[in-house]
């Protein structure tokens, strides 16, 4: 069977060999744009190209505003620091996503709670969640929610859209709102996922996208803080940008800022990116319905987008029967030619989460055990 699932995959990609798992392309107006901010010197922080990335991501997204950072880590970083989480402060988040989710939670100081995410997403579940919250959460007179356990702030929830398939967002933020909790949303693997029509990252209060380069979109690494308020919107801004106060020649800082702008050149490389994403999307659904087509043969369950969701499949995933099944398969697949890899180990199993709050993550545990994320790059066949 494993050799049949290799050779299939190297079908869809004939031209490579290794098969990588995402790899970017560049095949519309980069090498022009680039050129460009070599030519104009705008290469770093001055130039068009961050406002006009920030444009596209906002009326592609339908979010209000948008401002254009570093990387993904520096988005949530920045995101968790809006949504005022404090030093000792507890932020919830899910045990089944990238590092940086929780990494941003400890840049705050601030310590994360784990609580499982659900089969039909791969995402944090609403249910689970509220029973968390039920029995451990308490709203005391300063409107805010603390964990009985601990005393702690419960200051921030950021539910992952895993592998870019939408959380049942909608569920999670009413959930948080009856306790009085911000929603960050990191989105960074899901740019042309929605749900119910919406696009993902748009719900919370703030959302973050990343352009790393196994992203759908890449500028070789960036990142998107993403709001439909205002006021956040100013602040990421300000934050972001060394917190300076604009003046011709004077350098003032009114805070403690971070030096998280996205270069010009990177944006650049974001701008043309944008031009042909449509056709990404479209091509990594295609590439996903072959997989779903093939393995419904094969008795390989396709993790396939969740209901009310359209997602951009960023990282195609299937099901083994067992974690032996699961590493046989790593083993044989990567030396053959075709790179597939499991999901992240879950965040409560590394060394400095370990000791985190963790409600019983059966589901997590199942993704950990069974998942191998298989190739997912745009198909360069049908592709011009
Ligand atoms: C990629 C990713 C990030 C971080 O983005 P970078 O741009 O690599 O810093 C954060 N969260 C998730 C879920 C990611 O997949």
């Amino acid at each position: 069977m494993f050799e049949k699932i290799v050779n299939f995959i190297k079908s869809l990609y004939p031209a490579e060999n290794p098969v990588p798992l995402h790899a970017p392309r560049f095949s519309g107006n980069e090498k022009k744009y680039l050129i460009d901010c070599i030519d104009t010197t705008y290469v770093s922080y001055v130039g068009q190209y961050v406002t006009r990335f920030e444009d596209e991501i906002r009326h592609y997204t339908g979010a209000k505003y948008a401002a254009a950072v570093s990387s993904g880590t520096a988005a949530l970083h920045v995101a968790l620091i809006l949504a005022e989480v404090s030093p000792g402060d507890e932020v919830i988040t899910q045990p089944l996503t990238f590092v940086a989710t929780a990494n941003a939670i400890s840049y705050c100081s601030a310590q994360p709670i784990f609580v499982d995410v659900e089969r039909s997403t791969l995402g944090l579940d609403p249910d689970k969640l509220n029973d968390f919250l039920i029995n451990n959460g308490i709203l005391k007179s300063d409107g805010r929610c603390y964990n009985k356990t601990t005393g702690r702030k419960i200051a921030a929830c950021v539910p992952t859209h895993t592998l870019g398939h939408p959380v049942r967002i909608d569920q999670i933020i009413q959930i948080c709102q009856r306790f009085q909790i911000p929603v960050v949303e990191d989105a960074a693997e899901a740019l042309g996922s929605f749900y119910k029509g919406q696009h993902a990252g748009t719900f919370g209060d703030i959302g973050i996208l990343s352009f790393n380069g196994n992203k759908p979109v890449t500028t070789g690494g960036g990142g998107m803080v993403i709001t439909n308020n205002e006021d956040i919107a100013k602040r990421a801004k300000h934050l972001t940008t060394t917190a300076k106060q604009p003046h011709p020649w004077e350098f003032n800082h009114d805070c403690v800022g971070y030096n998280y702008r996205l270069p010009n050149i990177n944006a650049a490389v974001g701008c043309a990116q944008m031009e042909d994403f449509y056709h990404v999307l479209e091509n990594k659904r295609q590439t996903a319905q072959m997989y779903r087509d093939f393995f419904k043969n094969l008795d390989v369950i396709f993790v396939s987008e969740p209901e009310n969701a359209k997602s951009n499949y960023w990282l195609n995933a299937i099901v083994l029967k067992d974690r032996q099944k699961r590493d046989q398969f790593l083993e044989f697949s990567n030396q053959n030619g075709v790179q597939v890899r499991p999901v992240w180990t879950l965040m409560n199993h590394l060394p400095m989460y370990r000791n985190c709050q963790t409600t019983v993550i059966d589901n997590a545990q199942w993704f950990e055990n069974h998942v191998v994320n298989i190739p997912s790059s745009v198909r360069k066949r049908d592709f011009n």
